[in-house]
């Protein structure tokens, strides 16, 4: 007989989805209204106040997409390229990766600038690359790249990109609440991220923001955007201003509740204190993994506290690791990915898990796990390095 599904409760620790906070829990549980419903679209004007807030921008057009983060990513990109246009994608992960594939898809040329996995994006091979490439008209890049736990220089990227004439397109799916974003100050001209990082909401929305040039861009374009979608000369009459809401789709109505309430969260806390909570409780992390013995991939200027990618003891196997953590201690971390597959461990302390409880639970887990192993740790040290980091 099939009956209700009732998942056991984790410790999500991994590169989202991130522990969702009780509060927002509770917010999609209310009753379903229309979504034009005025009431509802009270909720979608604050809802959009609220993402200016978190993004740092006065952008008009500051919404979430009614899909994952990599709708999100593809909302830029289908509305932004035209086909034939020339894009300069850095990739130093995955997720650049997917940006360069966005480009081709929809008839753009991708211009790479690659570099080294757990490095971030070199400002002086992007001035190269624009010196050479003239006719280039958008430059995109990943601020906090989740598969190496690297962050970019956002404002100097912007900034070069500006000097060229080129729009920026940020991937701030990471980075959004956990460290420092801003729009506006970084002069970016479209960025999109996800709800299931450290926003600790249930994946399966992206905030996006576009600048009013971008917006002009989109109007202006001389071929239709390709997804019916995506489209924001549409998606614009559904999340304008006021009563006036033309239908399009019909909104996530209860997945904007959740949504709604983590901003509410977050602004309740303040931006500056949630960066500052995530840098401290990743400096606790940091002791605890270092005094066992893991080593950091990412040099300590570029690493993301929200996301901490460390090396596998000799003699470890990885996969096997994970799998206890999570039978023996509802505990989840995340594996590599993509070239760093099988090589680190991702742990991620985004949101409402990034806190000392989990600090030294994941410590104290580890060492439990890695214990039973034939491998050289550290034992009986991590606790207090965790305990000393937080003193
Ligand atoms: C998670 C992630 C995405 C994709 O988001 P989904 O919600 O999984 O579609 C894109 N970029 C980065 C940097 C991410 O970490």
């Amino acid at each position: 007989m099939v009956s209700s599904f009732n998942p056991t409760p984790r410790t999500l620790m991994g590169p989202g989805p991130s522990d969702v906070n009780p509060r927002i829990l509770s917010a999609l549980a209310r009753p379903t209204i229309g979504h034009l419903d005025p009431e509802f679209i009270r909720l979608m004007d604050e809802t959009k106040q609220l993402l200016q807030y978190a993004f740092q921008t006065k952008n008009e057009l500051t919404i979430p997409v009614s899909a994952p983060g990599s709708a999100g990513m593809e909302t830029c990109f289908v509305n932004l390229v035209e086909p034939g246009d020339k894009v300069v994608v850095c990739v130093n992960g995955v997720f650049g990766g997917r940006m360069a594939d966005n480009v081709r898809r929809v008839g753009g040329e991708a211009v790479l600038i690659e570099d080294e996995w757990g490095t971030p994006v070199d400002p002086e091979k992007l001035k190269a690359t624009l010196s050479e490439h003239r006719d280039a008209k958008i430059v995109a890049f990943v601020h906090a790249e989740t598969s190496t736990g690297v962050r970019s220089d956002a404002k100097t990227l912007c900034s070069i990109a500006k000097e060229h004439d080129c729009l920026t397109i940020v991937d701030c799916v990471t980075s959004l609440a956990g460290v420092e974003v801003n729009l506006d100050g970084w002069g970016a001209d479209a960025a999109y991220s996800g709800t299931q990082k450290c926003l600790s909401c249930v994946p399966g929305l992206s905030p996006i923001s576009l600048s009013d040039v971008a917006v002009k861009r989109i109007k202006s374009r001389t071929t239709q955007v390709s997804s019916w979608f995506l489209d924001l000369n549409l998606v614009m009459g559904y999340w304008g201003e006021g009563q006036t809401r033309a239908y399009h789709h019909t909104a996530p109505v209860n997945a904007l509740y959740g949504l709604h309430e983590s901003l509410v969260i977050l602004k309740e806390e303040g931006l500056e204190a949630s960066w500052a909570r995530h840098q401290q409780n990743h400096l606790a992390l940091r002791a605890g993994l270092e005094a066992l013995g893991l080593e950091f991939i990412v040099a300590e200027d570029y690493r993301l506290p929200q996301l901490n990618a460390v090396t596998i003891p000799d003699g470890v196997d990885e996969g096997s690791v994970r799998k206890q953590l999570l039978q023996q201690f509802n505990l989840e971390i995340g594996a590599g990915l993509g070239a760093l597959a099988g090589k680190v461990w991702r742990i991620g302390l985004m949101g409402y898990a990034s806190n000392p409880r989990n600090v030294l639970f994941c410590t104290n887990a580890l060492e439990s796990v890695l214990s039973g192993y034939n491998a050289h740790i550290n034992k009986g040290v991590a606790t207090e390095a965790v305990q000393e980091a937080y003193a």
